[in-house]
């Protein structure tokens, strides 16, 4: 499978599912970078695929949906102008040809879903899992959220995880303020020297996240470790608030 990023806002990243000269987006909160793709590059937009009601993520649907083929995607939420389907939990979809299931992660929002394709080893996750960290808490409780995070680490290890910003230095620096890891040392260092050659930290795979995201409970700070693993994920949701 053919993924490539269309950078959008100051750190969104608008995925792009490539077949021959069609593409599918994920999150097109800006249409004007996904025209620019699609004219730059003779392509063709089939569909649209949505993970939550935040502007940044919707803001180009309108727009798109008049040149494109096929259909938009989305949560089953009045607020988001423009679906034509609407998922839930276990609800299968198929653009360029590929088969993708919805998993419902709330937390970030209320109506937060994720794409996963088993058989192509993709995740698409929103703002749900990022890399090092996890989306805040604007609508969902902490225990929706540690269980949606549970459902995404709980998907094979090579599966490729693709989150809508780039956050992830940030986040590996509060990871690094919470625990001292080699794990996480050594992405850091991994990650500046590929920033500095043009590079983006994205697609993460899930046996990476374990390694290097405090949010998903594989490695717990010192002075977490008396807590169970909801308290500790809720813990650290609320320092990385205020870091
Ligand atoms: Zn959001």
């Amino acid at each position: 499978m053919k993924i490539f990023h269309i950078p959008a806002f100051t750190d969104n990243y608008i995925w792009a599912i490539q077949k021959d000269n069609h593409i599918t987006v994920i999150d097109p909160g800006d249409s004007g970078v996904v025209i620019e793709v699609l004219k730059n590059n003779n392509l063709t937009l089939m569909d649209i695929l949505i993970t939550h009601h935040h502007y940044d993520h919707t803001g180009g649907i309108t727009t798109l949906r008049e040149m494109m083929e096929g259909k938009v995607y989305g949560p089953d939420n009045k607020s988001i102008e423009g679906i034509d389907v609407t998922l839930k939990e276990t609800d299968l979809l198929t653009t360029l040809g590929y088969d993708f299931r919805c998993i419902e992660t709330p937390g970030h929002t209320l109506d937060h879903i994720s794409y996963y394709s088993e058989l192509q080893n993709v995740l698409f996750c929103g703002d749900t899992l990022f890399s090092a960290g996890c989306g805040r808490l604007f609508e969902g409780t902490y225990s929706q959220m540690y269980k949606s995070l549970s459902k995404l680490s709980g998907l094979p290890d090579e599966t490729s995880v693709y989150c809508t910003h780039e956050y992830t230095l940030s986040n590996l620096k509060f990871a690094q303020d919470q625990i001292e890891d080699i794990d996480i040392r050594n992405e850091i260092e991994d990650l500046i020297k590929k920033i500095e050659d043009g590079g983006i930290s994205l697609p993460s795979t899930i046996l990476k996240e374990k390694k290097i995201n405090l949010f998903l409970g594989y490695k717990v700070p010192n002075d977490l470790q008396s807590l169970c693993p909801e308290d500790q994920f809720r813990e650290l949701r609320i320092r990385k608030d205020s870091f």
